[in-house]
């Protein structure tokens, strides 16, 4: 057994920016033919496409939002047409917001649930019918869902429910050969530091590394590795599980 992607056919979920951007290339390079999606058009969209170019495969990028369940049905009947069938299934697309909880309100918990959680349940039963014995499902937590972070009750308790709708359904899907495990990043440096003012994003830097065995954050790639071999035969009896990839947090 090898870590090889050949001509397996690939939906991961917000693959434009950050660490599902790392996703699509590690897994284009891999031999992988990989469809995407985005919600906002940009330069992000324009050069994931000419890096997807370089790798030769059969890739898609396309817009359509995972907060909204018809957008989500159409991507993966995208995923149907032009592929005919799904390899594995990587439900990454996620927002993060930051809300004191006596504060938060109704629409924002929809929100960020609908996105980081609802789209998750929606893609895997509408994939279903695609994904054969041997597929693999990958759902991208939080290492700070099972620790909890102040000011992240929404997103924590979205991230948290993904270790449950994985372990049930590894039991459900196991016996037709479909596994369906959990990613749990701790803290990635994505574009996202590079937006900040550089004050902020070296203390921010400076206060997670200090927390973590390595000393330091960790890398897209560096998290794209553990889903690579998630999606790939060389974890073929693996299932239910909750990979950290946290620096040893
Ligand atoms: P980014 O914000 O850097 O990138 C998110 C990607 O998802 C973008 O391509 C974005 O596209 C897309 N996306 C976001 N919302 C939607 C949506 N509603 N519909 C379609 N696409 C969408 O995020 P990260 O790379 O940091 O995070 C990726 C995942 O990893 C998330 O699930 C996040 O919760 C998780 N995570 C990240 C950690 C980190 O340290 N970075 C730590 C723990 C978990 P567009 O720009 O067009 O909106």
């Amino acid at each position: 057994m090898e870590l090889a992607l050949h001509g397996r056919k690939l939906l991961i979920t917000g693959g434009t920016r950050g660490i599902g951007r790392g996703i699509v290339l590690a897994a284009a390079r891999a031999g992988a033919d990989v469809l995407t999606c985005h919600r906002q058009d940009g330069e992000a969209v324009d050069s994931l496409l000419r890096e997807l170019k370089e790798t030769g495969g059969d890739h898609h990028v396309i817009r359509a939002d995972m907060g909204d369940l018809g957008q989500v049905d159409r991507l993966v009947g995208e995923a149907k047409d032009r592929y005919g069938r799904l390899d594995g299934v990587v439900n990454n697309a996620g927002v993060i917001s930051h809300i004191p909880f006596a504060e938060l309100p109704a629409e924002e918990w929809s929100r960020v649930l609908d996105t980081n959680l609802t789209a998750a349940y929606r893609v895997i039963q509408q994939a279903l019918p695609l994904l054969g014995a041997g597929s693999s499902v990958v759902n991208i937590g939080s290492r700070g869902a099972a620790a909890g972070i102040p000011l992240r009750a929404h997103y924590t308790a979205a991230k948290a429910a993904m270790t449950g709708l994985t372990r049930s359904l590894a039991k459900e899907l196991g016996p037709r050969g479909v596994r369906v495990n959990v990613v749990a990043p701790g803290v990635i440096e994505t574009e996202a530091f590079d937006a900040m003012p550089a004050e902020r994003a070296e203390g921010l830097r400076a206060a997670y590394a200090q927390k973590t065995a390595l000393a330091r954050l960790g890398t897209v790639p560096e998290l794209a590795g553990p889903v690579l071999f998630l999606l790939s035969d060389l974890s073929a009896y693996v299932t239910g599980e909750t990979v950290n990839v946290d620096g040893g947090i």
